[in-house]
């Protein structure tokens, strides 16, 4: 390995090369654009294009694409050639300002939720200035944002950008107020910390299940699961510390900030986490990643499975959304402050994520929700369905003593009031001892623990950053009119703690008195995606995101519609992949086993009458024999339930799917599972759990 500083970034084009590149007056063009967002003249687009293909150039690149992030939840790209024909009939390599700035892709094929008719089948992507290029293999990729000709986001990004442009505007109206003017940027940052499984290459490619699905529909539970609690932080077998090792080195040359790694609970189960960055680019870098982690295993002889539940019975994989505030001044805005003063703020802001989570407690969930993850939420892994937050014993105590307007007696007996006194120190082990909560305060950054790991973290923090948006216009309103600062910033604190502090739990999430007490409490229990998704679409939702110019009346439609119909294909795709399977190697293999155990039955008998015992195979047989009937009767079900075809909307369809699609393929699998185990494994031509989770 080459040394760090000298491999980390090295194939970005980042602002140390542009620095290095570009004239002054372009550079400086071009880092006003980034910072303010300003419009980008089309001849400072072409110096800055030739000397991007000149840098590319000598990274051996050879073509160039725009890297977008359309509805799929994954990243697109097309890739152009720098190859050009001169007059001279020579070849040259040339790459234009405009064909930096702006792509017109053929995106007729991807999801818009009715958007764009396909007639319009072009879109076109626009230069994300504030994410830098890179080049990965021969390809110089610029990250771009994807838009329809009427302007509309077709894509995951461009929301994502304008919910940093809410989330910036309504915390500097706030910061003003307290006197901080010099702050010119407030961005929402997220260190996603990512799961994944690693299997073994041939193994995987002898399951249909893994190769369409991503996740096994068929396996008998191995003698040995998790129970043990030996994989969570344990050595890192060889191959798995070399595939971690080169993915690290090809992540650091891209500019992703790879730092921690390590075992996870689940047996094969792992997990990366890296250095936070704004929400932006720590989506396009958990983009890469994702990407890379399936590139990597692939050189290793293994698969990186990242769908949320690739085996039943054994913990699945979530995404943990680590999300603060921060100014270009830097301070983090969710940080308790040393004086009086920072805790006043600190306190607002926290009040703000409190009313914010609460009141968009469903949205929250809705940015959680997928097929994938309805097998973890719920289960006791993960956290459940209910959207709550923890905030450690200390902080809460204090949030009742404000709101009691009472004395809060720690050790230093200090009374409580904003503004005035000073907030006691957070340690981060008294604020991170809770590890069941979906939204936990972690001494000055929010940990949202529901997301899947396939996810796009887009969507996630499209939702906290605009529900804090709205919160925060709605005190910096208040704020900007008192009379008594103070006073009014108190009865803010105090109110708001009153009305929400229902959303605040520090207890166990996993307890089943958990759920009774949270419907006591008022709070939502959506426990499936098609539960959760018609939220997205109400007034209220509707109210936000066009208030904040994050997604318009018809963006957020197509989104339910896409997300409705996407968990409606996924479950489709995996009751069809399991009827094929039932048939194709199920059954053959529980033919082969009767069998065998009728010629032995069948040799026994002709060989001596009635003298030798023959318990032992005919109840096997009897066993299987019954079994297999009902494997066969459930199959039919499953496949009479999959001709229905008529719904009236993408919600009924995604009923059907839930109540009836589903349960039928859980009751094939029941019986499917039992024969895996009365199967003698020189029969089972599908790799079992042992061999996919102990192989590595
Ligand atoms: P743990 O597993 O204990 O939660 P990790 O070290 O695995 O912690 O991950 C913590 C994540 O939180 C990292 O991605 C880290 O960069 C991120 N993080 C740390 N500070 C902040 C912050 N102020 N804002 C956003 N993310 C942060
Ligand atoms: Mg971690």
């Amino acid at each position: 390995m080459k040394n760090m500083s000298e491999l980390f970034g090295s194939m970005v084009f980042n602002d140390e090369i542009m620095k290095d590149k570009l004239p002054k007056d372009i550079y400086a063009a071009l880092k006003k654009t980034m910072r303010e967002g300003t419009h980008l003249e089309l001849d400072v687009a072409n110096v800055v294009a030739n000397a991007m293909k000149d840098w590319a150039l000598t990274k051996g690149a050879t073509h160039f694409t725009h890297w977008f992030q359309p509805m799929t939840g994954i990243t697109a790209e097309k890739h152009d050639g720098f190859i050009a024909t001169a007059e001279s009939g020579k070849v040259i390599m040339e790459f234009s300002g405009k064909a930096l700035v702006r792509g017109e892709p053929d995106a007729s094929s991807f999801p818009s939720g009715g958007l764009r008719a396909t007639f319009e089948a072009r879109g076109y992507t626009v230069w994300d200035i504030t994410s830098y290029a890179f080049i990965k293999d021969t390809t110089l990729y610029i990250p771009t944002a994807f838009c329809s000709y009427g302007g509309e986001a077709l894509d995951k990004k461009t929301p994502l950008l304008r919910s940093m442009e809410a989330i910036d505007k309504q915390a500097r109206r706030v910061l003003a107020l307290f006197g901080n003017t010099e702050v010119k940027r407030v961005t929402a940052n997220v260190g996603p910390e990512q799961e994944y499984f690693l299997i073994d290459k041939d193994f995987y490619l002898k399951r249909p299940d893994l190769i369409y699905t991503g996740r096994t529909l068929f396996g008998a539970r191995p003698p040995k699961g998790q129970e043990l609690e030996d994989h969570y932080f344990g050595s890192l077998k060889p191959r798995v510390a070399a595939f971690m090792k080169e993915l690290d080195e090809e992540l650091w040359k891209l500019g992703v900030c790879s730092k921690t790694k390590h075992n996870e609970v689940a047996p094969a189960q792992h997990e990366l986490a890296p250095i936070y960055a704004t929400t932006n680019i720590a989506t396009d870098h958990n983009q890469i990643t994702m990407e890379m982690m399936k590139t990597v295993a692939g050189r290793h002889g293994l698969v990186c499975l990242l769908h949320e539940k690739p085996f039943a019975g054994i913990n699945g994989s979530g995404k943990h959304n680590n999300w603060s505030i921060s100014t270009d001044t830097g301070l983090n805005l969710l940080e308790p402050g040393k004086t009086p003063h920072d805790n006043a703020q600190f306190l607002l802001f926290l009040a703000a994520v409190i009313k914010a989570v609460d009141k968009y407690q469903d949205l929250l969930r809705v940015s959680a929700a997928s097929a994938g993850n309805d097998h973890r939420l719920g289960a006791n892994e993960a956290p459940p369905a209910i959207v709550s937050m923890f905030l450690g014993e200390e902080l809460t105590e204090i949030l009742e003593a404000i709101e009691k307007g009472a004395e809060y007696h720690n050790c230093e007996r200090v009374k409580m009031e904003i503004g005035v006194t000073a907030l006691p120190h957070f340690r981060k082990d008294t604020t991170d001892r809770n590890r069941t909560s979906p939204f936990a305060f972690t001494g000055n950054k929010f940990e949202f623990r529901m997301l899947g790991s396939a996810f796009s973290v887009a969507g996630p923090n499209i939702v906290l950053n605009t529900a804090v948006a709205e919160i925060l216009s709605e005190f910096a309103g208040i704020l900007e009119k008192t009379a008594d600062f103070t006073a009014d910033l108190t009865a803010i604190v105090k109110d708001t703690v009153s009305n929400h502090k229902r959303i605040i739990f520090n207890g166990n999430n996993y307890a089943p008195e958990w759920v009774t007490e949270a419907e006591g409490r008022g709070l939502s229990n959506l426990k499936t995606t098609i539960d959760a998704l018609p939220e997205f679409i109400t007034k209220k939702s509707e109210e936000l995101f066009t208030k904040h110019g994050v997604f318009s009346c018809s963006e957020l439609h197509s989104r339910y519609e896409i997300l409705m119909e996407s968990y409606c294909k996924t479950v489709r795709i995996e009751a069809l992949t399991m009827v094929d399977m039932t048939k194709r190697e199920i059954i053959p293999s529980v033919i082969a086993q009767q069998n065998e155990l009728a010629e032995l039955l069948e040799r026994k008998q002709a060989l001596s009458g009635d003298s030798f015992d023959i318990t032992l195979e005919q109840e096997l047989l009897t066993n299987i024999s019954k079994r297999s009937t009902c494997l066969w009767k459930k199959l039919t079900a499953l496949e009479n339930i999959l001709i229905e075809s008529d719904y009236d909307c993408v919600l009924a369809e995604g009923n059907y799917y839930k109540n009836k699609v589903i349960p039928a393929m859980t009751e094939l699998r029941l019986t499917a599972d039992e024969l895996e185990t009365l199967t003698a494994k020189k029969h089972w031509n599908l790799p079992t759990y042992a061999e996919l989770l102990y192989s590595v």
